[in-house]
């Protein structure tokens, strides 16, 4: 009755596929932007492009000409 043992799960072995892990090369996500990615970074944008907060600038305007 063993010898025709179907194995469970891991249904997608053998494949060879990649690590899943980000391209080497990636672009900064915004239009335009040829920044590469580091393939460790996870965001879609760049350090300029990323929709970072800026926690210094709070309620104030940092410009030159005033
Ligand atoms: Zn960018």
């Amino acid at each position: 009755m063993a010898d025709n043992t179907v194995v469970k799960g891991r249904r997608l072995s053998g494949s060879a596929r990649a690590p899943k892990t980000y391209s080497t090369t990636r672009r900064c996500a915004h239009e335009g932007c040829e920044t590469t990615l580091s393939r460790y970074n996870r965001r879609e944008y760049c350090f300029a492009h990323a929709p970072t907060k800026y926690p210094r600038l709070r309620g104030r305007v940092v410009s030159d000409d005033s």
